[in-house]
């Protein structure tokens, strides 16, 4: 039996349109997945969009459209910027998907049966932007400080609650068995916040009738998180082929919904008594040149937009390069420049375009590669910087140093001396490939087969330098 590997990327908000922050997620989703195949893992890789909500219908009304007939135009947004990026996900769920609904209406039903749901009114703060309510603490100006003013409403209403309360010390007693929130910084914010009380949440709404209905209450629907949230376990129980996979091995994130995905999605599941995530990873946000990307600086950078300027693995590189892991990451599109053409222009490109016309027809054995542990073990905590800069350091800066020194365009081609250092540096381009083809896929192949049996120049070069 291989080792099993599930990963997902959080489902994205149908009504949004996909940016750098979406496409982050998803890279690393595939970075992972690519690797773990590599490594002979059967891996499922899940992504989709959360389709439900007070904030979709509001949307397909102002375009007039049919709520469904709107998320069937925008989901195809997202699809296909996926597969623009070679995203090499195996299943893309929708939360309209009434297979789906089904799976949510039986894991809620065992919520209630459970004896952890009873009716309340509920009065606050409510964003709209947010689709959930906002405690005095997370209002700004008396506002939810992601979103435009108007979008905070005061709202009053019946809701059913989830007896969240109720988990709280079992899950500190797990976080403190077994750590499943990483990096480790995040685990100690959400147990410090577990220890100081909880408040039980809402689990359905009154007024949102683009939802799914409650199987005890077919006046409310489903608060759109508890459904969305849904959406990694119901993947493995309506794909038949898939019910192996859970629980997740990875569910990977954005800092501003570490709550929902290490706090109640764990105490839904426990509450069903289903198994819950090996562990979440929570990564930070780009900035653009300083400044927090937003639709209304002008300065989301788009997939589009990478892809365009610097090929798609180009875009893949450069988001792996500049992932924001544990600290903001601040990009721009004159730094991502500098960055592709110092190291895939100059560095790389120009490393396989020398080494293959010099060791033209020369003929290396092939031997096998195995991910080194290193390697994986950078991947697996999600430091892409770190894990590239070995790649580098190891097989690409040492056969540009060895050239540099043997100079073997000034030896005689029969020279032993210079089929050994080209025999060298073809080997280390060939690993160097090995590695990076998780994170560019289709130049890594290429590069490959140039470095084969008998070695021979690309047809054309693989990163042409951006002025
Ligand atoms: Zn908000």
């Amino acid at each position: 039996m291989n080792k099993k590997f599930y990963v997902t990327t959080p489902i994205y908000y149908i009504n949004d349109i996909p940016h750098i922050g979406h496409t982050c997620t998803t890279i690393a989703a595939d970075i992972l997945a690519r690797m773990h195949r590599q490594l002979g893992d059967d891996v499922f890789f899940l992504t989709g969009t959360d389709e439900h909500g007070q904030k979709v219908a509001e949307c397909a009304q102002k375009e007039g459209l049919d709520v469904q007939v709107y998320c069937d135009k925008i989901a195809p947004t997202f699809i296909n910027a996926w597969k623009e990026l070679n995203i090499s996900n195996d299943f893309f769920i929708r939360t309209t998907d009434p297979r789906h609904e089904k799976v949510v209406q039986e894991l809620l039903q065992k919520i209630y049966d459970k004896g952890d749901v009873y009716k309340a009114k509920y009065e606050g703060w409510y964003c709209i932007g947010c689709e959930k309510f906002l405690t005095e603490t997370d209002l700004v100006e008396k506002h939810c400080p992601l979103h435009p003013p108007e979008k905070t409403v005061q709202k009053s209403e019946e809701n059913w609650f989830f007896k969240l309360s109720k988990y709280a010390p079992q899950l500190i007693e797990i976080l403190e068995k077994k750590n499943y929130i990483f990096p480790g910084g995040k685990r100690n914010e959400v147990v410090a916040k577990l220890k100081s009380g909880v408040n039980d949440i809402s689990l359905s709404r009154e007024n949102v009738s683009w939802g799914i209905p409650l199987p005890w209450d077919k006046t409310q629907t489903s608060y759109v998180w508890f459904d969305a949230l849904i959406n990694y376990y119901s993947a493995t129980q309506f794909l038949e082929d898939k019910a192996g996979f859970w629980p997740a091995d990875l569910h990977l994130l954005g800092k501003e919904i570490l709550w929902f995905h290490t706090v109640i999605w764990q105490a839904m599941l426990l509450s069903a008594e289903i198994s819950i995530p090996e562990k979440t990873y929570t990564h930070s946000f780009y900035m653009v040149d300083g400044q927090k990307m937003s639709k209304s600086l002008g300065n989301v950078i788009s997939p589009k937009q990478l892809t365009e300027l610097f090929g798609v693995d180009g875009a893949r590189y450069l988001i792996a390069r500049s992932f924001p892991s544990e600290n903001d990451s601040d990009v721009g599109i004159e730094r991502f420049k500098e960055r592709y053409n110092a190291d895939l222009a100059n560095n790389l490109g120009n490393l396989v375009s020398r080494v293959s016309k010099l060791a033209d027809k020369l003929r290396i054995t092939n031997y096998e590669l195995r991910v080194d542990d290193k390697f994986q073990k950078l991947v697996d905590e999600l430091k892409f910087d770190e894990a590239i800069s070995w790649i580098f350091e190891e097989y690409i800066d040492k056969s540009n140093n060895r050239l540099n020194e043997v100079a073997p365009w000034k030896l005689e081609v029969a020279d032993p001396k210079r089929i050994e250092v080209l025999t060298e540096c073809s080997q280390n381009i060939r690993k160097a490939a090995y590695y990076l083809k998780p994170i560019m896929p289709n130049t890594c192949e290429k590069i490959e087969k140039c470095f084969e049996g008998e070695i021979k120049a690309p047809e054309s070069g693989l990163f042409p330098r951006i002025g």
